[in-house]
């Protein structure tokens, strides 16, 4: 036995180990379906919503008002914005998420925990499946302008806001537009109210195509953003 037939076997295993690994550290639990007890299968108008969830007891009418926002919201977002969006999309209820909710892909994760807390948040869903309308990819886009849109919508599209205490934050001069979500969405609404109607449609068609620059909004509204924030700031009424 010379040494080459020796360390093949050895190596290859070696190889399997290690791309085992980095196989079960990629793997979500929800990526194996079948072993899923708590999961569902929803269709309406040319829609499909998964619903999985691995939490104990997360309250049946929290998780039908999720649904029912998804089939509200989610149709009108991408009639407005982009009917190209996914027309399958995952809703994960996950006890290993720790925030409040986040969107990769077409896929939303939701934290039990924060629902238990705060059952009327339902819009939480209006604003997560606008980032799968969005469907920016890797253009390089300002996040600020990402998560203020996602807002805009929620404000724009919300089924439960006045319920769960939700509003755009009112203007504070230590603000600024790169604040992102309801302050960003706050200027977003007034924007469109006193400079142009379509700004939110061309700036997100825009970063969904790659061409968006800062220059898009000396050509939509005849100020660049930061004139454009401080005639703001002097008038923020929407
Ligand atoms: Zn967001």
């Amino acid at each position: 036995m010379n040494l080459a037939s020796i360390l093949k076997p050895a190596t290859l295993l070696l190889l399997l180990v290690a791309a085992s690994h980095t196989f079960a550290q990629s793997r979500r639990w929800w990526d194996d379906t079948s072993m899923i007890s708590n999961k569902q299968t929803l269709q309406k108008d040319g829609l499909t919503l998964f619903y999985y969830d691995n939490s104990e007891n997360f309250d049946p009418q929290v998780k039908q008002h999720l649904i029912d926002a998804f089939f509200t919201v989610y149709p009108a977002e991408r009639k407005r914005f982009n009917m190209q969006a996914s027309a399958t999309v995952v809703f994960v209820i996950d006890t290993g998420y720790h925030g409040v909710a986040a969107t990769s892909g077409h896929i939303v994760r939701f934290n039990p925990d924060w629902f238990k807390k705060h059952p009327e948040d339902i819009d939480v869903v209006t604003h997560e499946v606008m980032h799968i309308v969005q469907s920016y990819g890797d253009n390089h886009v300002p996040g600020w302008l990402t998560e203020g849109i996602a807002d805009y919508v929620r404000y724009k599209f919300g089924i439960n806001n006045d319920a769960s205490g939700w509003k755009l934050t009112d203007f504070k001069p230590t603000q600024s537009y790169t604040n992102a979500y309801r302050i960003t969405a706050h200027f977003l609404v007034w924007a469109e109210k006193h400079k142009n109607p379509g700004l939110v449609d061309t700036l997100d068609g825009a970063m969904r195509q790659g061409i968006y620059t800062s220059e898009l909004w000396q050509q939509l509204t005849g100020k660049n953003v930061d004139e454009l924030w401080a005639e703001y700031s002097a008038n923020p009424e929407i």
